[in-house]
Order: structure tokens, then C-alpha cells, then sequence
């Protein structure tokens, strides 16, 4: 098992490497952290689009700290809702999302968990709870 190292990306996310090459995914040690690292450089942007609540994120946007909700629309009973809550806004730059290059709300859920959705859909497909 070859050694592995942590380092700080330029993102300021800590991403794993192989510690003989500092390499993510390196063809000499065998080793692959695209994945994880993926979802750490992910966390990083998100936490950084995040504003505090009640915040403006330009003309007919919602505001942070508005509740929404994606409708559950599999069939399944009882249904199962993702209900979410704005924190921010940001262009979606992970290369495996199919949302890359688009204009995406990052939406908390579960308390601390957060995702990106594409401003537009959310503004088309969810509902908005208007007391939010
Ligand atoms: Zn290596």
C-alpha cells in the first residue's frame, strides 16, 4: 500500500494525493482520489456561495433563507419531498455535474447537507413556500 498525503488545493479545499508523487489519480503508486477529492473541491465552492439570510441574489431571484421544496413526482407513497431552504448562488464548476456552466442556487437540505440546482428550474419545477 503506498503512502498518501493531504495537501491544500488552490480552491482551499484538502484534497488526498499519493505522497511519493503528489499526484490525485497516479498511474506509478496505483491510486485514485478524483472522486473524493471531487466532492471536497464541491463542499469548498458551496461553502464560499453561501450568503447570510434574507441576502439579495439579483433582480427576480429569491433571497437566501427562502424555503423550497422539489416535488416528489416518482409516484412513490407517501410522497417524498426534498425540502430545502436558499443559501446561495454560484456557477456550477464541477466537471461531473450535468449542471456544469450553469447559474445555480446552493440549497441546504437536512439540516447541513447542501446541492446545486440550476437557478432557472428551480424557479420552473419547485415551489416556493411565499413566507418563507
Ligand atoms: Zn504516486
Amino acid at each position: 500500500m503506498a503512502d498518501i498525503a493531504s495537501i491544500e488545493s488552490d480552491e482551499g479545499a484538502t484534497i488526498t494525493v499519493c505522497a511519493a508523487h503528489q499526484y490525485e489519480c497516479c498511474p506509478f503508486c496505483c491510486l485514485d482520489f478524483f472522486d473524493v477529492n471531487n466532492e471536497a473541491r464541491n463542499a469548498v465552492r458551496m461553502s464560499k456561495a453561501v450568503r447570510p439570510p434574507s441576502s439579495s441574489l439579483g433582480d427576480g431571484r429569491l433571497r437566501t433563507g427562502k424555503e423550497v421544496r422539489m416535488l416528489d413526482r416518482s409516484g412513490t407513497t407517501p410522497p417524498n419531498h426534498l425540502d430545502g431552504r436558499i443559501t446561495g448562488i454560484m456557477i456550477e464548476k464541477d466537471e461531473e455535474s450535468d449542471f456544469e456552466g450553469l447559474l445555480c442556487y446552493v440549497i441546504e437540505y437536512n439540516g447541513s447537507d447542501k446541492m446545486t440546482y440550476p437557478v432557472d428550474w428551480v424557479h420552473e419545477e419547485w415551489m416556493v413556500n411565499a413566507q418563507g
